[in-house]
């Protein structure tokens, strides 16, 4: 299909577009239209309004045989402001495209009009249904745009045989693609422990139940279930993001707060270190006179990806950016994303496409930086790679019979 080609131009003009006016989770209405109203003059089906600002375009090649294949990109920016200062720079204080989802919808944006095209020109035996499927709200959590479009029947509506996610990922050299099959990134948890005593005069502690004595015994105590109590080839984490206890030098106060962020790359990890942080807060409190309360937020899930959609991908990438450009058995990521969400119901594959180093900006502090950072931007070098994936990927499952 050579002929046919990625209109390059086109994905940066969307993707700098977007980049101008970014958008926060479920607020995504600018991007939306702009997405739908593609999707519409290339002859998709088009659903919108899944999950507030979700988007999906359904285009079936052949008479309605051979697989289904959702292909997903996230849509919302970031709380941060941008100091890039580049001519696409936010036009919106405070917000900002700091984790590159502008680029990865004009990735999808890119390959869904060329298929489109393809499956407009009568010389080709495709068989499939194509479902594109635009996420709002992946950076927000307790639950994300993945499960409030899953709740509302993405996948009752639209049941896929496979599905797949791309991410870019600053400090991949552009033109490499990584991914690793099974659990490829972490569950992320919040937790908020409580403990309470009897509040009283500095110099009376007799008097009093001091709850800081199990708070610093739990503070030790938690990173014992990393080292004790896990598998040591296995993967769980606990970081105390806040602790506060007080108000001043002479009073014991009367209550004690702690936040953890908990991860964890197999389930059964995620489980143990639930039921024994519960266990460990509510006895070391007890052990004191005190009372432990503990409220798990639950979070994203480990992400998993399937063994045979992740070898099929494996494939299709190595054709796309040369054998020695992909790993396929890369190093799992202690970060999370709500793609785990839809993996959970429909086997599939995540994979990350680097970024560069980010030697893209022309702002003061132009240089290697991470995603989230004021400073990043998405790499336009990668849209034509990003956009090879989806179209041989879609090639492979569409003609392979
Ligand atoms: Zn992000
Ligand atoms: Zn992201």
């Amino acid at each position: 299909m050579s002929f046919f080609e990625l209109d390059l131009q086109a994905m940066m003009e969307w993707r700098h577009t977007i980049h101008r006016n970014p958008e926060l989770g479920f607020e995504e209405r600018d991007t939306s239209r702009l997405i739908s109203e593609c999707l519409d003059s290339w002859g998709y089906e088009v659903t919108t309004g899944i999950a507030v600002t979700g988007v999906i375009g359904r285009l079936v090649f052949g008479s309605g045989e051979g697989p289904t294949i959702g292909l997903r990109a996230d849509m919302d920016a970031l709380p941060l402001k941008e100091e890039t200062g580049l001519p696409w720079q936010s036009q919106v204080m405070g917000k900002m495209h700091g984790c590159g989802h502008d680029g990865h919808t004009a990735i999808l944006l890119g390959a869904a009009k060329l298929l489109s095209e393809i499956h407009a020109s009568d010389n080709h035996l495709w068989k499939g249904t194509l479902v594109v499927i635009f996420q709002p709200a992946e950076e927000v959590g307790g639950g994300g745009g993945a499960q409030r479009m899953i709740d509302e029947g993405l996948f009752d509506d639209f049941p896929c045989d496979a599905i797949f996610a791309l991410h870019n990922f600053p400090g991949i050299p552009v033109g490499q693609c990584e991914f690793k099959r099974g659990p490829f990134m972490c569950s992320s948890d919040k937790v908020i422990i409580r403990i309470t005593g009897k509040g009283g005069h500095a110099g009376l502690p007799h008097l009093a139940v001091d709850p800081t004595q199990p708070l610093g015994a739990l503070i030790l105590g938690l990173q014992s279930l990393v080292s004790r109590n896990l598998n040591p080839l296995h993967t769980g984490l606990i970081s105390i993001g806040r602790i506060r206890a007080g108000e001043t030098y002479n009073i014991i106060p009367e209550l004690c707060e702690m936040e953890l962020s908990v991860r964890a790359l197999q389930p059964d990890v995620r489980e143990t270190l639930r039921n024994r942080i519960h266990t460990l807060a509510e006895q070391i409190a007890l052990s004191y006179n005190c009372q432990a309360h503990v409220v798990y937020e639950t979070g994203y899930p480990v992400l998993i990806n399937s063994d045979k959609e992740a070898a099929v991908i494996g494939e299709v990438a190595q054709s796309v950016f040369g054998a020695e450009n992909v790993d396929i058995d890369a190093s799992p990521l202690t970060g999370s994303e709500d793609f785990a969400y839809m993996l959970q119901h429909v086997p599939g594959c995540y994979v990350l496409i680097g970024n560069g180093d980010n030697g893209y900006t022309g702002g003061e502090r132009a240089g290697p930086c991470s995603v989230h950072n004021p400073h990043y931007d998405f790499n336009d070098e990668c849209m034509n790679g990003g956009g090879q994936l989806w179209l041989k990927l879609i090639e492979h499952y569409f003609t392979r019979n």
